[in-house]
């Protein structure tokens, strides 16, 4: 039993040979079975009396699993040749290589055996070169390859990619039988063909020329051996089954790969000996240092062009590897890491727009993933702790399955689209996943379409592909670009409202801060117009222009280039310092919002009232804290308010130390002048030392150490702390509570029956 793979260029005649191939081993008594795997899907029409027959991937897509049959897609042809046709999505749409990979999978399944057959021979577009066509050049599927090709450069172009993907399947044994050249009669062409036969070491096995009689068994829908039997032609197909046969029991006439390179095929096939060397239109001519000689921009090489070598190798030795030259691999450029990835970024910022719905367009795994994590965040941030179980904004996703992704997803997407509208839904965002960006669904278009199918609702596709698009970032950012298409430039602003810009999506006590805040706004006059974007709705983004100023949430990133983004599209006015944490910023930006928003009132009566609220706790906590010494260790300098809060409440700081960490925000200068040591780049093995040494009552730091710390209280620096003037007193109530605790913590015997 032998299995051969056929491979060729489109249109250069391959089914044809494959199927007057398996019809003359058919003649010669063979039991053969024939799988087309070209999404074209006629490779076994001749064998059939010209008939089409159904595909693998279209039965698979309309047969539910458990009703799908072997007899519904092996059918009898010429001889008693068993035929397949795999088939393939529309051109454009969808992967037909993936197609390729589940049609074997799915015969598998319902048990097409290849050792029924004599020989098997796969059919196969060999174009196109992603792993879904090479599934037949693995080693379980192909004993032997046969390239076939013309004369044309773009068909033994193929046929050398083919020499390149079998390279990388083989293991020890050589599995290429040779060349099958398809004459199509053109000038020099078997010259062309037998060049590329030497320089890549394989024989031609056959050379079919032009004939007539192909044509005439063609529109008779039959093969040469059926229509012409004794034609010169038929005879050809002949020899070759023979040769089939004998390769059949002698696996030693096969070759290896050797693929040319591009530059080698070029000046074997087109004459071509010089490389052609390409500018960038903008960029500046390098030049060779010493001699001030123009290089070329993609070589780097001197001159205007570099001489190919005339010398094309005959034949390369099967057994020495090719020399590769050692070079050092190029450097990354320097970014940070990826974090997430944009389809999740993006969802997490549509998704926050209460009375709009979030289609997901992707498989569940991406959309679960997503969706489970969203949902949570908003009951635990906005609904379960707030008492009061709100309903879950719509996210849709299209579950994309395997055969989405063969087909293509965008019939599914509409769909999806429009159930949303169906369901009242009159704002739709649209997010897709890496899947949905690799097959090439036109997203766009379909959301274009489904749009006028629903006069009135809007559906706003987010330019975004899961991680090709970039990290969660890069998405949550695209997001709220998108969102920010529902705000009505044409609103003026009016007095005495503020927007609130980028509160955390994945905090759970963003409400809590808003609160504080939004009492404080309050306390001078003001209300929130709108926040971008938690719990905004369609209505409060329209009108985001009402507010005289934005304020924003938080220091980061992602916040300021919203900010960047929205100031320069709407033109908004910016008020510069985020939400506040503890008493000494809180007071400080207090001063500078009235400043801004109230110029010449004076904003004492509202500092002296915190003030109050402060001092009488720092006064019911500091008897339980005073004296006590602690040892803060910390990533980042922005912990002026935690020291703060330590001075206040009477404590000793015996020392600061800070670590090295991506994730830390330097301030330079802020802890230099302060009246305790400091020490940077602050290790484990350090912070082991000095709790052996200094002896603190209490450790604070924003991370666990590595080292277990014994006898000794330890208390986390809050990521998110509470924002306004009270922050500190939240650590001082946990602090007094943590220091009157054992030191040693474990189960202790409660006076009960311990059997
Ligand atoms: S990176 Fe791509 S595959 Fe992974 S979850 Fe995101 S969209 Fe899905």
């Amino acid at each position: 039993m032998i299995q051969i793979a056929l491979y060729g260029k489109g249109g250069i005649g391959k089914s044809t040979v494959s199927a007057n191939l398996s019809a003359a081993l058919a003649d010669l008594n063979k039991r053969v079975l024939q799988v087309g795997c070209d999404p074209k899907h006629d490779s076994t029409r001749l064998l059939l009396g010209g008939a089409v027959i159904p595909t693998v991937l279209d039965y698979m897509r309309e047969t539910p699993g458990e009703a799908q049959q072997l007899e519904a897609l092996v059918f009898e042809g010429y001889r008693s040749t068993a035929c397949v046709e795999a088939g393939g999505p529309k051109p454009g749409i969808g992967c037909a290589g993936r197609g390729i990979l589940s049609s074997f999978e799915v015969l598998k399944r319902l048990g097409l055996r290849a050792s029924s057959f004599d020989v098997v021979l796969y059919d196969v577009l060999g174009d196109v070169v992603c792993g879904g066509f090479a599934v037949p050049l693995r080693k379980e599927y192909a004993d032997a390859v046969f390239l076939v090709t013309s004369g044309e450069y773009m068909a033994l172009y193929a046929a050398n990619n083919i020499l390149r993907g079998i390279r990388n399947f083989e293991d020890t044994n050589p599995r290429v039988a040779g060349i099958i050249f398809n004459s199509r009669g053109f000038f020099a062409e078997e010259e062309r063909v037998f060049a590329f036969s030497r320089a890549v070491g394989l024989p031609v096995l056959s050379s079919i020329p032009r004939d007539e009689v192909f044509s005439q068994a063609e529109k008779a829908g039959k093969t040469l051996a059926e229509a012409f039997p004794s034609s010169a032609s038929a005879g050809i197909f002949r020899e070759l089954a023979v040769y089939v046969e004998t390769l059949e029991k002698d696996r030693s006439l096969l070759h290896p790969a050797n693929p040319l390179g591009d530059l080698e095929l070029e000046a074997l096939v087109l004459g071509r000996r010089e490389r052609v060397c390409m500018k960038p239109f903008t960029t500046a001519p390098a030049t060779d240092e010493k001699t001030g000689t123009e290089l070329c921009s993609l070589c780097q090489e001197k001159g205007p062009s570099a001489e190919i070598p005339s010398e094309i190798p005959e034949t390369k030795s099967a057994g020495t590897p090719e020399e590769v030259p050692t070079q050092s691999p190029t450097p990354l450029p320097s970014r940070p890491p990826l974090y997430g990835c944009a389809f999740s970024g993006a969802a997490t910022a549509t998704f926050q727009v209460s009375d709009a719905a979030t289609v997901l367009h992707g498989p569940r795994s991406c959309t679960h993933i997503t969706a489970d994590a969203l949902a949570c965040s908003f009951l635990r941030g906005g609904g379960i702790n707030a008492g009061e179980v709100k309903q879950v904004p719509g996210l849709l996703p299209t579950d994309m399955e395997e055969e989405d992704v063969i087909f293509g997803g965008i019939e599914k997407l509409e769909r999806k689209i429009e159930e949303a509208l169906s369901a009242g839904w009159q704002t739709v965002f649209v997010v897709s996943t890496c899947p949905g960006g690799i097959i090439g669904d036109d997203v766009k278009r379909a959301t274009s379409r489904v749009e006028t199918r629903f006069p009135g609702a809007r559906v706003i596709p987010v330019p975004v592909e899961g991680v090709l698009t970039g990290d969660f970032s890069t998405g949550l950012l695209e997001g709220y670009k998108r969102v920010a298409d529902l705000i009505d430039p044409s609103v003026t602003p009016e007095k005495g409202l503020v927007n609130i810009i980028g509160e955390r999506s994945f905090s759970l006590r963003e409400e809590e801060h808003f609160r504080t805040i939004e009492g404080l706004i309050k306390k001078l006059g003001y209300g929130v117009n709108c926040r971008f974007l938690k719990g905004a709705d369609t209505l409060s983004l329209r009108s985001f222009k009402k507010a005289e100023i934005n304020m924003l949430a938080c220091d980061d990133p992602e916040t300021r280039a919203l900010q960047a983004y929205l100031s320069d599209r709407f033109g908004l006015e910016f008020f510069e310092l985020p939400f506040p944490v503890g008493f000494r910023e809180s007071s400080l930006w207090v001063k500078a919002l009235t400043a801004r928003l109230l110029p010449g009132e004076d904003p004492s009566p509202l500092l002296e009232e915190q003030e109050e609220l402060y001092r009488a706790g720092v006064v019911k906590y500091a008897p339980q804290l005073s004296g006590k010494r602690v040892l803060v260790v910390s990533y980042t300098e922005d912990i002026g308010w935690v020291l703060d809060t330590i001075r206040d409440l009477g404590m000793e700081i015996v020392k600061v130390g800070i670590s090295v960490s991506f994730f830390g925000r330097g301030s330079p200068g802020l802890l230099s002048c302060e009246a305790f040591p400091v020490e940077r780049d602050y290790t484990d093995e350090k912070r082991a030392r000095d709790v052996r040494i200094l002896m603190p009552d209490l450790v604070l730091s924003n991370y666990a150490p590595s080292v277990p710390e014994d006898g000794v209280h330890y208390d986390t620096i809050p990521f998110s702390p509470q924002v306004g003037f009270l922050s500190g007193l939240e650590l001082a109530k946990r602090w007094s509570t943590l220091l009157r605790l054992p030191v040693t913590e474990g189960w202790k015997y409660d006076g009960g029956d311990e059997s």
